[in-house]
């Protein structure tokens, strides 16, 4: 089920997370950004997209996580792109002949058996700096950072008010650090914020990868308890955040963030230094 956020951008939402895949209206054909996770979701959104008489002309992922790269055969085969960054690390995991043992573990096991692996992170990677995904529709700039994942890009559609968030600034899930082989993952986590914070000022809609889109207030509304829940990671203190209280949407997410404080803690344990 295809739903439209602003002229020319529709969303379809995952059952895995609230996720959103995002179809932007070109000239020629469609760009399809995070495309979905379940292989019947990708199947659905392919035949939709046909229906409209819509092909698939370019796709994007935001980040090298396997929920970010997955591809369907029937949405075809359009150049897919990702940042220098995370194309490089896609390339890293898929030169293991082991590959798919290796992300199996990162699968929650009541999906595995519906997530199609064999055309995952087929993208290439924009040389670095890139301002703007090559493709023939309205101009959708590439805000590069490190938070959460290596070169994870934001998207901001301009033209649409758009901003396509990936996986920051979700009303579900609490900011998700990449504490592999990150020098100071909560530094990184703010930068992004502050980066987002100052590209954002004209959108109109947030779609986050997770989690509900938003109008123009919820970019702040979002924006201010990430800031506050790395702040509380940072200073150690206990976050009063919804996402990990009583009331979370998701009962995994206050084991995900006793687990984010563990590893934190191991690393200053290890450095010698907060954070
Ligand atoms: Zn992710």
């Amino acid at each position: 089920m295809l739903r439209q956020v602003a002229e020319g951008v529709l969303i379809r939402e995952s059952e895995f997370c609230q996720s959103n895949a995002v179809v932007v209206q070109g000239r020629a054909g469609v760009l399809l950004i995070d495309p979905g996770v379940l292989g019947y979701e990708m199947a659905a959104l392919a035949n939709d997209l046909r229906e409209l008489g819509q092909p698939v002309v370019a796709g994007f992922s935001t980040h090298p996580h396997w929920d970010h790269l997955l591809w369907h055969a029937q949405l075809g085969a359009a150049a897919r792109y990702g940042t220098a960054r995370c194309a490089a690390t896609v390339g890293a995991l898929l030169s293991d002949a082991n590959w798919k043992e290796r992300i199996a573990p990162f699968i929650p096991p009541d999906i595995v058996e519906q997530v199609p692996l064999d055309l995952l992170g087929l993208i290439t990677g924009l040389p670095a700096e890139t301002a703007q995904i090559p493709w023939d529709g309205p101009q959708v700039r590439i805000i590069e950072h490190q938070a959460h994942a290596p070169g994870h890009a934001a998207l901001l559609i301009e033209e649409r008010g758009v901003l396509v968030a990936g996986d920051m600034l979700s009303d579900v899930l609490i900011p998700l650090l990449d504490l592999n082989d990150t020098a100071d993952p909560i530094e990184d986590y703010l930068a992004a914020l502050r980066l987002l914070e100052g590209a954002t000022g004209d959108v109109d809609v947030l779609v986050p990868g997770p989690g509900s889109t938003g109008g123009a207030d919820q970019v702040h509304a979002r924006i201010d308890p990430d800031r506050a829940y790395m702040h509380a990671l940072r200073d150690a203190h206990v976050p009063s955040d919804p996402r990990v209280g009583p009331s979370a949407t998701y009962g995994w997410v206050p084991g995900v963030h006793a687990r984010q404080l563990q590893r934190l803690a191991r690393r200053s344990e290890r450095d010698g230094t907060p954070g």
